[in-house]
């Protein structure tokens, strides 16, 4: 057998691991690979550090490939072992320890290490940089006996170190030369509402002092700052940079300025030789952020695997804050100049602010603070460099407006190009994903091994999550209940259900608290979940935290794409009255509501309205809400039945409005549409409702789990009554062990068929203890709530409450 060529990688680190993978996958037999890394650990994930350092995580999940992995590869790994020497006459590396490796080839990956701030003092015991494992193990340990953390720069490493001793329980206080915060990535308004955030959490900034020296003489007492002032401090950590790890490079005589000099391939001046990642300089720049790495790992592996295809052109970077709760997302020249135009979107009671920056119709640049779900969209278009004059009106809405997007929201990540990139961290593109999902994964978990989206983060987990959705559809509703709600906990739906009874956990901050969620203040998946796990298991005690809930739900009216609501009042039934519709084109007319329709329900929609104008037209209009923007009872439809049809031969319209009126202000996992049909004709569509009821000669006719909408599914014939009375408490008994047995955002169409109906029967028709018990619950827990949209007129309910995201731990 020929022998192998010998492959020697410097730098046990993202980027250098990143292209041994990616050569073992084009070309798994080529070389002998022997792996050097000066730290004591297999190959682990820097991102998460900061997750750790606040008691997120813990050390042993960041590491990305143990040491069986190198073993299954061949790959012979030399930790606690830095190379010392490159000998390029003799093909050589030698280690600090001595050990001489001969070498086809070279990789050097030794990334970048954390600069200091040369003021006096900067060596003395007490000051910490923030770099690697060691750090964070020594801070960990020091910030045990609590006091004075001072953290000299406001940038993202600062802000994140800052975060974690906070949540650790020391005072931080962060020292920043600029006039805000992260200054390379906010303007001073984005600046000025983190710092606000920030603060709320207890940490201190001073701004614009230039540090001049660590005070202290055994150790670490303060920082003094150029004008003289001081504080104290019993800890200094520093975050003021980082600077390129070349001298290796430099001792063995190939090119470097900034990094080690290297061309799109990725290779030095000596072509036997190839560098990526932080320690590299191409076409100028130096990068700090793993997703350009990971390109870089890409192209290098391609042409040590002697394919010699790809180029590396460069990389357009985002970034992202991670702060549990703060959400931000940051790319290109987002402060603009005198030849570009802003479309802003603040809203600063929310805590939302939305920047983008335009130059000829093309994005320059992108800032969203507080919420960027849009943020994956506009980069793909920053990167295209796409010509958005067609939908600039919209553009800071994203491309779907937020209210309900079919059965569960999936549309959003479905719209995107293949070539969006879904993890920022990893660099995965959206087709990476789609196509690792063709191939046979069905969870969160498994796209996470497989493709490393999510991996590290964790903020595309409900883009992965609704990639998921689209690809599998009904299939991954299945398999969701085999896995952990999201990546802040590895608890299932049905764990967290079970424990909130048991333990009777009676808020979200409880729950998450008993359970240990990794990340304390929860996400966008597991927070209105748990709210609605909390409700429904504990109709009276339990604690509504409206923070939880979704925007609609917040606002008790439907958000539309240009940022108005709308208003359904509630009509029993569909039936109204000359009065009713006379004051509702009143109150349409005198605020000149831009458009009254009627909705696909049989209800009366005014659309368009001002969001401060919600409680005023509520109170004229006088009338329930329609709950047309929650997971709740939506509608319940009627045809005109026996009263005027000529066919009819049961009283449907009696039976719709004393249905919806049974029903009403009933929370739900999903939303709830109801339909009652006079005859078999069914023209209220009872088949395709999640309860739909047909008048048959002898009585009813009672069908669940029906589906319009996105994928239509014809409702199933739950059972035959005579009496009104009986489909009303049959329905009840149905609606509520939905509501305690199915997972959050699964509609009654899924639920039934992953439930079976013979099991929903025996409990709901059958068991007539158990029906009775059922319907009887639901009534309680109705009977808890109250008419939102009254107590938002009465100033009992705040519609501005903020968003999910910004809620702290
Ligand atoms: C706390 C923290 C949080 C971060 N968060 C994010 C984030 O959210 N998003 C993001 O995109 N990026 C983030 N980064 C940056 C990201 O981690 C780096 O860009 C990435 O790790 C760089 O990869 P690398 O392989 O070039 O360097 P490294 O990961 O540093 O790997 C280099 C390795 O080489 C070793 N080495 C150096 N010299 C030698 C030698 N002579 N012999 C042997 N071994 C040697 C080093 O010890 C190190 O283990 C974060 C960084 C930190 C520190
Ligand atoms: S379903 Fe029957 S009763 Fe109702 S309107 Fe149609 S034909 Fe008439």
């Amino acid at each position: 057998m020929a022998k192998k060529a010998r492959l020697v990688v410097i730098g046990n680190g993202m980027a250098g691991i990143r292209t041994v993978e990616e050569l073992l996958k084009m070309a798994p037999d080529l070389y002998e690979i022997t792996v050097f890394g000066d730290e004591p650990h297999p190959n682990y994930n820097r991102i998460l550090l900061t997750p750790v350092l606040a008691g997120e995580m813990r050390l042993e999940e960041t590491i990305l490939n143990d040491h069986d992995w190198y073993a299954e590869h061949g790959i012979t790994l030399r930790t606690g072992s830095p190379v010392a020497k490159i000998d390029r006459v003799r093909r050589k590396v030698i280690t600090e320890q001595g050990e001489t490796v001969p070498y086809d080839r070279i990789l050097i990956a030794t990334g970048a290490a954390a600069a200091l701030a040369p003021i006096p003092g900067k060596d003395l015991p007490g000051v910490y940089s923030y770099r690697d494992m060691r750090d964070v193990e020594a801070l960990t340990q020091v910030s045990a006996e609590g006091g004075e953390a001072v953290i000299i720069g406001a940038g993202l490493l600062g802000l994140e170190v800052a975060h974690g001793l906070n949540a650790r329980g020391m005072q931080v206080t962060v020292v920043h030369r600029r006039a805000w915060p992260l200054d390379k990535q906010l303007d001073a308004r984005g600046g000025a509402m983190l710092q606000q955030a920030m603060e709320a959490r207890g940490i201190r900034f001073l701004l614009e002092r230039e540090s001049a020296a660590v005070l202290g003489t055994d150790r670490v007492e303060g920082l003094q700052f150029q004008d003289g002032s001081s504080i104290p401090a019993r800890i200094v950590v520093m975050t003021v940079g980082i600077r390129p790890r070349i001298a290796l490079a430099k001792d063995a005589g190939l090119a470097c300025e900034q990094g080690i000099l290297v061309s799109d391939t990725l290779q030095t001046y000596d072509p036997r030789i190839y560098a990526v990642g932080e320690c590299v300089q191409h076409r100028g720049m130096t990068y700090g952020l793993v997703a350009p790495l990971f390109e870089q790992a890409k192209v290098a592996a391609n042409h040590l695997a002697e394919y010699g295809r790809m180029r590396y052109e460069g990389s357009v970077t985002s970034t992202k804050l991670k702060v549990t709760g703060i959400e931000l997302f940051s790319a290109g020249d987002f402060l603009g100049g005198e030849d570009t135009e802003e479309l802003t979107l603040l809203d600063a009671h929310q805590g939302i602010y939305k920047k983008v920056v335009l130059q000829n119709s093309k994005i320059k640049g992108i800032l969203l603070y507080g919420d960027t779900s849009i943020g994956p969209w506009l980069f793909e278009h920053l990167r295209q460099e796409s010509d958005i004059s067609t939908m600039r009106d919209h553009l800071l809405f994203g491309e779907t407006h937020l209210g309900d997007a079919g059965h569960s929201g999936a549309s959003q990540a479905a719209r995107l190009p293949d070539s969006a990139e879904i993890c920022g961290c990893n660099g995965v593109s959206k087709g990476q994903i789609v196509h690792a999902i063709r191939e046979g994964l069905f969870t969160v978990e498994e796209v996470r091994k497989c493709t490393k989206a999510s991996a590290s983060c964790g903020s595309c987990t409900g883009l992965v999550e609704q990639l998921l959705m689209s690809t599998l559809g009904g299939v991954y509703d299945g398999s969701a209940r085999k896995k952990a709600i999201c990546a802040c906990t590895d608890y299932t739906h049905q764990e967290v259900r079970d424990a909130i009874r048991k333990e009777k956990l009676l808020s979200v901050r409880e729950t998450f608290r008993f359970l240990g969620w990794r990340n304390p203040g929860g996400c966008a998946s597991c927070r209105p979940a748990v709210n609605y796990y909390v409700r429904a298991a504990w109709p009276a005690e339990g604690k509504d935290d409206p923070s939880a809930r979704f925007i609609n739900e917040r606002a008790h009216a439907n958000i539309q794409k240009d940022g108005t609501y709308s208003v359904v009042p509630r009509i029993y039934g569909g039936v109204t009255t000359p009065a009713e519709l006379k004051r509702i084109a009143e109150v349409a007319e005198r605020h000149a509501v831009p458009m009254v329709k009627f909705t696909g329900g049989q209800r009366l929609d005014l659309l368009g309205v001002a969001k401060e104008k919600l409680p005023v037209i509520w109170a004229e209009l006088d009338m329930p809400s329609g709950h047309a923007y929650g997971k709740a009872l939506r509608t319940v439809k009627s045809c005109v039945g026996k009263e005027f049809c000529r066919f009819g031969v049961q009283d449907s319209t009696q039976l719709a409005i004393d249905l919806e009126k049974n029903l009403e202000r009933m929370w739900a996992p999903h939303k709830v549409k109801l339909a009652a049909s006079g005859c078999p004709r069914n023209c209220a569509e009872s088949t395709i409702k999640d309860v739909g009821v047909i008048g048959v000669d002898s009585g009813w006719e009672i069908y669940v789990g029906g589906n319009g909408g996105m994928k239509v599914r014809a409702a199933d014939l739950l059972t035959k009554v005579k009496t009104e009375a009986e489909v009303i408490e049959i329905s009840k008994a149905f609606l509520q062990m939905y509501r305690e047995d199915a997972q959050y955002l699964e509609r009654t169409a899924p639920w039934v068929e992953r439930v079976g109906l013979e099991r929903i029967k025996a409990r709901v028709v059958d068991d007539l203890e158990q029906r009775k018990a059922l319907a009887q619950a639901l009534d309680f827990a109705i009977a808890q709530e109250k008419d939102p949209w009254a107590e938002a007129v009465a100033g009992r309910l705040d519609i501005h409450a903020g968003p999910l995201r910004r809620i702290s731990a």
